[in-house]
């Protein structure tokens, strides 16, 4: 059966006081992103809900699309009958029927109190229908029913709403201002940038290439996991790719192996903060986790850090491997991630990278070379590619 509207629940909103136009309006207007694909969709906000009237178009395809809009706390499909408790209990008991679940609840609000008979006595009137007319056993669970139908009598007609279904939580993305994050086509900064956005934060992304020693499949890689990430927001994200290999080769050049790693990566938080602050990002964003690797040390983390100023988030920092990936397969960028393809740091690792490193000595290698120069030429010349819903179509990317 197709659902005639859906409703939808804000989650955290709720709470943000006289901000909450600012975030209603974000919401609904990342809900008609993500839903683009459905022009006939009609929308009505209120002050806590907002109702999307379907005109035709299938409710699941839609359900599946909404469950990535961050935001929404939860949802229900809903259904408009004409006000004949025959016709809403033959059509509850086909919803039913369709179902395979085993327990339900029917939960009846009459608000039209001129409607005959008292909740209760239409609960029962309309499980008793349900079990005459459903071929499998079934129960009624008051307390924990697998399918929870609610009716509600109001003045202009009845209406049914089956499961809640569960939204993605979080805030709107794009409310709490926008994010540079350094992506490479590992398991990590992925998830980093999933979990970013979630908290309302939108997303542009860095992505080093060192070409010949990394290739156009490890490019094809990363706009893959962005075309994955950009579902959750407004539908479209930025991507900077950086042709660092003059700067990387100068980097081993210069520096003992030991310390390569730490000055490359101080390299990459200079160039991503320059372009950062280009493009209007106030953070940049990365997969580090402690402990992971040698650069990943806390002594690591601080030297690396200490040559940038802008904030610097790691949402999966204290997270192990294998929360990680839990989260990677649910937002289906593991299977990516685990395509085997060169990434610029792998390419260049040193046998025995220093995992304490001292800030004095990666100034000391840093002063051999004009690294300045290098890091500007890497931010003038990054190209810039958006990746939206033409993506795959798109021939220029590669
Ligand atoms: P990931 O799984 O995200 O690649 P990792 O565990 O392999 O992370 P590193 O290779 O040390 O760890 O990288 C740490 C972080 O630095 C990454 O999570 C990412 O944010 C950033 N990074 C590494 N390589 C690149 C790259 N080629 N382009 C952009 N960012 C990168
Ligand atoms: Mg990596």
């Amino acid at each position: 059966m197709k659902a005639d509207y859906i409703v939808v629940r804000f989650g955290e909103l709720t709470t943000k006081g006289k901000n909450r136009k600012l975030f209603t309006q974000k919401l609904l207007k990342n809900t008609k992103e993500i839903l683009f694909e459905f022009p006939q969709l009609q929308y009505q906000l209120q002050y806590d809900r907002l109702y999307i009237y379907l005109n035709g178009v299938d409710h699941e395809p839609v359900n599946k699309k909404l469950k990535n809009v961050f935001g929404i706390y939860s949802f229900s499909n809903a259904y408009k009958f004409a006000k004949d408790l025959n016709i809403v209990k033959d059509a509850i008991a086909k919803m039913i029927n369709e179902d395979t679940k085993t327990t339900f609840k029917i939960n009846t609000k009459r608000s039209d109190k001129t409607f005959p008979g008292q909740s209760q006595d239409i609960n029962r009137e309309i499980a008793g229908h349900v079990f005459h007319h459903v071929d499998r056993p079934l129960k009624v669970d008051v307390h924990h029913p697998e399918m929870l139908i609610t009716v509600e009598i109001r003045h202009d007609a009845i209406y049914v709403m089956d499961n809640v279904i569960k939204g993605a939580g979080g805030y709107p993305v794009g409310i709490g201002g926008k994010a540079m994050l350094m992506l490479s086509g590992g398991i990590d900064s992925p998830v980093a940038g999933y979990l970013t956005l979630k908290r309302g934060v939108d997303l542009e992304c860095v992505h080093f290439a060192a070409p010949p020693y990394t290739n156009e499949f490890a490019k094809e890689k990363v706009f893959d996991l962005v075309d994955r990430l950009r579902h959750y927001t407004h539908g479209t994200i930025k991507v900077h790719v950086v042709h660092f290999t003059k700067l990387q080769l100068a980097v081993y050049d210069n520096c003992d192996e030991s310390y390569a790693m730490t000055v490359m990566r101080r390299m990459m938080y200079r160039i991503g903060e320059k372009l950062a602050n280009r493009n209007h990002c106030l953070a940049l964003v990365n997969g580090e986790s402690i402990g992971q690797v040698a650069s990943q040390t806390l002594d690591s983390m601080q030297v690396i850090n200490e040559v940038v100023r802008i904030p610097v988030l790691r949402p999966v920092v204290c997270l192990d491997k294998l929360e990680i990936i839990d989260i990677a397969n649910k937002i289906d960028t593991y299977n990516i991630s685990i395509r085997p393809h060169e990434d610029c740091c792998t390419i260049f690792t040193p046998k025995a990278p220093a995992t304490k490193p001292k800030s004095y000595k990666a100034r000391a290698y840093e002063e051999k070379f004009d690294f300045e120069a290098l890091v500007d030429e890497c931010v003038e010349t990054a190209q810039t590619v958006i990746v939206d819903n033409s993506y795959k179509k798109n021939e220029d990317i590669f």
